[in-house]
């Protein structure tokens, strides 16, 4: 791992702990009393008593738990149960722009790890190793995330992993990487995620940026209509970054990892500091409340990075890179054309209100000049 990644981790994991803290308090009306039943898990899995740990896949149900409980459960000790992955794998009603090839066992009624043959290791996140994996019946291939639900448990994550299931399980869009499903033993949780075959863009990046103009800006576009899309349903993501994003074939990118978003309706302004500090915005950093405007924010980061091959605001330590960013200490290469600049300046501006629409970014001069080379 390259120092600058060392760097952001290490932020990461910080921010995550005070999130963790935060969230414990602050978005109990996202995850409601769910949260409570989903810590009985690790009770009654490491006593071998009922288990109960919930999850709710209808985006519509997740919205609802603003105001009631989930009411799937997966373990529930019921002749007529439906397994998660059944329920998982229905298709929902928030899809309207149904891009993404459904696997054909979607509609199997319940699957377990025998069902796969097991591929290459595609990497390691911080609660599970993904794999390659092709589904022994239909030959469909797909990414595999196992997660040991006791690691689970440990770094009481259940709830924030909950929200990442139902979150991802629920969008479906061309340049979102689509979580088809799960399934869980006694030991794991699986869940099966459309497979992006060119990894991560943030290694890509390294190994081959910064990119040009053309390349930067089908990227941008690809995030801007994947954000409008999520901030349309009231999903924030909170954590893009090019770790966060997948590429497929055909400079096809997909965000990913939904561990930090969180549904906010409109209007509903958020507090839990999370993200990474490269990428956080000025209200973030200063503790203010904030809205989806720290997504339009993260993709000003964004572009800038992918451009130039490092985020705008690093430096060696963290209090230096708040300093800059609450500032708005914006400095550009000679290098960096006009378009690109002021499409930037527009995405960071340091008042939420005054940041540029995920619209106007799709139709900016710098993304149109370059959208017939894409
Ligand atoms: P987290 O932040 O949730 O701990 P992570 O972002 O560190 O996790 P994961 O999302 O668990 O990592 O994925 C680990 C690695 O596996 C990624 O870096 C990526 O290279 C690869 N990977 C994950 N999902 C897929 C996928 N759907 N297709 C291809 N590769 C994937
Ligand atoms: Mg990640």
């Amino acid at each position: 791992m390259d120092a600058q990644k060392a760097r952001r981790d290490s932020l990461l994991q910080r921010n995550m702990l005070l999130s963790m803290r935060l969230d414990n308090g602050q978005s109990s009306q996202v995850a409601g009393s769910g949260a409570k039943k989903v810590l009985n898990v690790a009770r009654g899995g490491a006593n071998g008593v009922s288990k109960t740990w919930r999850m709710s896949h209808s985006p519509q149900r997740a919205v609802s738990k603003l105001s009631s409980p989930p009411k799937a459960s997966w373990n529930k000790p019921s002749a007529t149960r439906k397994t998660g992955t059944e329920r998982s794998l229905k298709p929902s009603p928030i899809h309207s722009k149904p891009s993404v090839k459904q696997p054909p066992f979607l509609g199997i009624k319940s699957l377990s790890l025998d069902d796969f043959d097991i591929g290459k290791k595609l990497g390691k996140g911080k609660f599970g190793r993904v794999y390659c994996v092709k589904h022994k019946k239909t030959g469909f291939i797909c990414a595999m995330k196992a997660m040991e639900k006791s690691e689970l448990v440990q770094y009481n994550v259940q709830k924030q992993f909950r929200r990442e299931v139902e979150i991802q399980s629920s969008l479906s869009h061309p340049n979102l990487t689509k979580l088809y499903g799960f399934f869980h033993d006694d030991k794991r949780v699986y869940l099966l995620m459309e497979y992006l075959v060119n990894g991560e863009l943030y290694k890509v990046l390294k190994a081959r940026g910064p990119f040009n103009d053309i390349v930067a800006s089908h990227y941008v576009y690809q995030m801007a209509d994947a954000l409008d899309f999520m901030h349309q349903k009231n999903i924030i993501h909170r954590d893009v970054k090019p770790e966060n994003i997948l590429m497929g074939f055909g400079n096809v990118v997909k965000l990913t990892d939904f561990g930090w978003s969180i549904i906010s309706a409109r209007g509903v302004r958020r507090k839990t500091l999370c993200g990474t500090i490269d990428y956080l915005s000025p209200e973030l950093i200063t503790s203010r409340e904030y809205d989806d405007k720290v997504d339009v924010w993260a993709l000003g980061v964004l572009t800038y990075e992918l451009i130039v091959n490092s985020p705008p605001f690093e430096e060696d330590s963290k209090d230096s890179t708040y300093k800059r960013i609450v500032s708005g200490d914006l400095k550009f290469p000679d290098t960096i054309s006009s378009d690109a600049q002021d499409l930037i300046r527009k995405l960071l501006r340091h008042k939420a209100k005054d940041r540029i629409s995920l619209q106007d970014v799709k139709r900016h001069p710098w993304i149109l000049k370059h959208k017939s080379f894409w």
